[in-house]
């Protein structure tokens, strides 16, 4: 049961050198998605998941276009080889395989030769920033664009333009990848980030990176946990309804879930709260964060965002939050060229990558205990429990060993006991370990939070 204390260790337990090697692997894996031009659908998509399928087992699920999903129906599916505007004298100024932010996402095919005036509505740029190239898609409505800075769309001159995007957009399917990592139970966790943007480094990489390397983490306890894991890759929006119109039974045995989304830059975490704001994901986020270096912030629910919205609708109203680092749609580079391999930091992946194992550990290691000794303090120095003679200060370990002490009278929790002291969960379950090997603790309830416990309390 104590297992997931070893491999899920919370990052401030790995020294600089390890955290350094683990920040280097995130980022290597980021690296090699980062020129794959993904989409809602189709083969970028596709190789995406093939590539993460080499990390991890996954399940990639084909949903036909035209299949209605609750209030929507699956999308043509779009692919594209190649697009780019030549000058006037021949020269191609606008390159998809420079930049496959170059194109409008989902853009229909288009082959022709048109003046300035007639290709302007369909030239996207950045007033503001006139270096980079903004990230705009249409899939909902059948359209073709282009981006490009501004500063080149300024030296476009009068002429004719011959522009091409060689695309299709056409009957196929919308493609789901899902690894599941079965525990003692089927009572699940799950995980859920977005697979569908192209060269963005941010939003959607650095999720998926640290959502492959958490489930690395989850195979090799080989079962031995008590939650069954769930991973999704998917399209946003879309794919999350698609996978909800899908698989309602198994949405109903979803305990606790986060969507994983910008987390890879400097900025300081950010976790909105589930819909139901107080379920026990929301608590053991927000307490991970509070002994999390930075000034990280707890937003309340809003419904909009990514694919919290659709796990979080009133008809499944799921315990599931969504942690970043900066706020999507709040940072200048947010959708643009600039959210590139530079605006991500190997150690800001590793650190994400810690606060959710500390996450996990919480939601599978919440034991509520007795204390046996309870009159007067048990004497910890004969049991080898006690600091030794002529230390001043009071170690953090020392100190966790007596809040459990004082505090298990089954009614606490370890996340309660963890709050009041002040110290981090995994420095107290440590205590409460050491403390029930010499029996000085007995179980009360292995976890309230598998048994829904905690969270009858709250509502009452
Ligand atoms: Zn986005």
């Amino acid at each position: 049961m104590r297992i997931l204390s070893s491999e899920m260790k919370p990052l401030v337990s790995l020294d600089q050198h390890e955290a350094a090697q683990l920040g280097n692997q995130l980022f290597r894996f980021a690296s090699e998605l980062y020129p794959i031009c993904r989409s809602i659908s189709g083969d970028g998509l596709r190789r995406t998941l093939r590539l993460i399928g080499e990390h991890i087992p996954i399940t990639i699920s084909e949903v036909p276009s035209g299949t209605v999903v609750f209030d929507w129906t699956v999308p043509k599916e779009w692919n594209i080889r190649d697009a780019y505007i030549k000058s006037p004298s021949g020269e191609r100024i606008v390159d998809f395989h420079k930049s496959n932010l170059h194109v409008v996402n989902y853009s229909t095919p288009v082959r022709a030769v048109m003046s300035k005036e007639e290709l302007q509505p369909h030239l996207h740029s950045l007033p503001d920033y006139p270096d980079w190239i903004p990230y705009r898609t249409s899939y909902y409505k059948e359209d073709w664009g282009f981006c490009l800075s501004h500063n080149q769309l300024l030296t476009l001159k009068e002429g004719n333009y011959d522009v091409c995007i060689d695309s299709t957009l056409a009957d196929g399917h919308l493609s789901l990848g899902e690894s599941y990592f079965p525990g003692r139970t089927s009572d699940e966790i799950l995980i859920s980030c977005h697979a569908c943007h192209p060269s963005l480094a941010n939003d959607n990489l650095s999720g998926l990176t640290v959502a492959v390397h958490l489930a690395q983490l989850v195979e090799k306890l080989r079962s031995d946990h008590h939650f069954s894991y769930r991973f999704l890759f998917i399209p946003g929006t879309i794919g999350a309804i698609t996978w909800l119109a899908r698989n309602r039974e198994t949405a109903s045995q979803i305990r606790h879930g986060i969507v994983l989304t910008c987390i890879g830059d400097k900025g300081n975490f950010h976790y909105k709260k589930s819909r139901r704001g107080n379920a026990d994901i929301d608590c053991a986020v927000a307490h991970v964060l509070s002994h999390t270096p930075g000034s990280p912030e707890i937003l309340d629910f809003f419904p909009y965002g990514y694919d919290e919205r659709q796990y979080c609708s009133p008809g499944f109203n799921l315990p599931v939050g969504c942690l970043m680092r900066s706020v999507w749609g709040t940072f200048p580079e947010y959708h643009t060229s600039a959210d590139n391999l530079d605006f991500i930091a190997p150690l800001k992946l590793a650190e994400s990558l810690g606060v959710c194992a500390a996450v996990f550990d919480v939601l599978e290691n919440n034991t509520r205990y007795r204390n046996l000794q309870p009159f007067c303090e048990p004497q910890l120095g004969r049991r080898g429990l006690y600091r030794s003679a002529g230390v001043n200060s009071m170690p953090d370990e020392i100190n966790a060993r007596l809040w459990v002490l004082n505090q298990s009278d089954g009614q606490h929790t370890l996340l309660d006991i963890a709050e009041r002291a002040g110290l981090p969960f995994a420095t107290i379950r440590e205590a409460a370990d050491l403390l029930a090997a010499s029996e000085l603790l007995e179980v009360v309830s292995e976890n309230p939070a598998r048994d829904g416990a905690s969270q009858a309390a709250r509502n009452e």
